[in-house]
């Protein structure tokens, strides 16, 4: 038997027993994860910083701080979520109780990535314990030295055989999906997102995939231009472009485009001074696969703005790249890296259809002053979310879904969101033995017959 078959079956075996499921235990955990996060900030921070050079502020702002707002408003809010949610009855049931049943679903599998290792991970695994189940947590291993502190440090604050860390690589993950699991949460890119609904398939298990894509960011002329390009410039280059909700592209119409560099070299400058590789705010790529994936996307352009690279020290300077042609490699896959492409149209016609014509991306941003603008791209387009005259803060509110629609997810969590999904809402209704009289009309022999006794 297998590392990874062993875990599971404990975590079954554990789950059987019916502990995870009272609401004063799944709170009682949530609490320690609390516990977890405030007592090891510094362990958590270090790892991060090792993983992605990333301040322990900005880990705080990017990880903790959303981790710890769920687990607050799960704490607050479970005996609401997880009480029989009663429904409207017909005249037949209408002496009966009918309601939603919120149950757990049992044992799920979280397969984290490594570009918030945090958040992507944890996030899931509050929404998992809230809603009774046991989880797996399989951290990325790209992102080693946070795996290896939530391998040793997670298990001495929440129970170990309910809620197991695995570590390992794609060979680990790939026997974790041999095993049976109630659900998947995966987190990642599309290509692996299908290698786990096909593994998820042989067992009937339902999947969440939250993917990544290219999220477009249309600036229209009507704007104001310095707020715009400084929200833009903040969501494209934090975690140095590797965020799923970051603006991939922009598209402008072509007498904006010169304003826009100009507007987002003024705010580089201002976020990270002249020389941005010596910024203790600037990021730094994952690995050397990436920065070299990353390098390779910009080979043949010249950069408006930036281009520098440093492989050493996996270093990427912000970069923008002007007129972009709409077939050319930066615009055919997800960049995840801080390149920002240009691509001009001639109007919202035409980046409407520019849009429409692509994958469903799993963000949208659209900046104008015109209501009626951002009336259309609205209605005209979809997304899996989408903020308007700001990048990236819907992901900040636990009351909206978050997740991608077509290729870029299926499913939605945050706040009560996840707590749904991870949840297995059973129809219920629940009648007395009286009144036998009123259900005689369904039973044989039919009307006509019992007319004719
Ligand atoms: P990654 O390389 O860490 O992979 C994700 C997970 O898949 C890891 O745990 C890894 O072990 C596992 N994995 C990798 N290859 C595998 C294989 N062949 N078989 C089974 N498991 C395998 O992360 P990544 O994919 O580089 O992450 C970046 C992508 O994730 C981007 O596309 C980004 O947009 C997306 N993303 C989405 C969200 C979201 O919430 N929608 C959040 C973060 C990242």
């Amino acid at each position: 038997m297998s590392r990874e078959q062993l875990v599971v079956e404990r975590a079954r075996r554990a789950f059987q027993t019916g502990m995870s499921k009272p609401l004063k235990f799944r709170v009682h955990q949530l609490k320690n994860l609390h516990r977890f996060i405030t007592e090891r900030r510094k362990d958590i921070a270090d790892a991060v910083n090792k993983d992605l050079n990333k301040t322990e502020h900005s880990t705080e702002l990017f990880e903790t701080l959303g981790l710890e707002g769920e687990i607050d408003v799960a704490v607050e809010r479970l005996a609401e979520w997880a009480a029989p949610r009663p429904v409207e009855k017909s005249l037949l049931t209408i002496l009966d109780e009918v309601y939603i049943q919120p149950e757990p679903l049992g044992v799920v599998l979280i397969i984290g990535a490594w570009n918030y290792p945090w958040a992507v991970t944890l996030q899931p695994l509050v929404a998992a314990i809230a809603a009774g189940n046991a989880a797996v947590v399989k951290p990325s291993e790209v992102s080693s030295h946070s795996a290896k502190v939530m391998e040793e440090l997670l298990p001495l604050y929440l129970d170990k055989e309910l809620y197991p860390v695995v570590c390992g690589g794609v060979s680990e993950t790939q026997e974790l999906l041999r095993q049976r699991f109630d659900h998947i949460f995966y987190t990642g890119n599309s290509t692996v997102g299908k290698l786990v609904m096909e593994a998820a398939a042989r067992h009937l298990t339902p999947v969440t995939l939250e993917l990544g894509g290219k999220s477009p960011c249309y600036i229209d002329k009507d704007v104001d231009l310095r707020v715009a390009c400084r929200r833009i410039t903040w969501g494209k280059f934090v975690n140095c472009g590797q965020t799923c909700i970051a603006p991939d592209y922009i598209l402008c119409e072509p007498s904006l485009q010169n304003r826009v560099v100009e507007g987002i070299r003024q705010t580089l400058l201002e976020f990270y001074g002249p020389d941005p590789k010596s910024s203790p705010d600037y990021g730094r790529i994952i690995n050397q696969r990436h920065f070299n994936r990353v390098m390779a996307l910009l080979d043949g352009y010249t950069a408006a703005l930036g281009g520098q690279s440093d492989s050493s020290q996996r270093y990427i300077a912000p970069t923008v790249v002007k007129d972009v042609p709409p077939h050319a490699r930066l615009m055919q896959e997800e960049i995840f890296g801080p390149l920002l492409p240009i691509v001009t149209v001639s109007d919202i016609d035409d980046a409407i259809h520019f849009i429409n014509e692509r994958e469903k991306p799993l963000a949208l941003y659209v900046f104008s002053s015109i209501k009626k603008v951002i009336k259309r791209m609205l209605a005209e387009t979809t997304s899996g979310g989408v903020t308007v005259n700001d990048v990236m803060m819907h992901y900040t509110l636990n009351s909206l879904p978050f997740g991608g629609v077509g290729q870029s997810g299926t499913g939605r969590y945050h706040g009560k969101h996840s707590f749904d999904q991870f949840s297995h809402h059973r129809a219920c209704l629940v009648k007395s033995l009286g009144m036998e009289r009123v259900n005689m009309p369904r039973y044989p022999p039919q009307n006509h017959q019992k007319a004719r006794r």
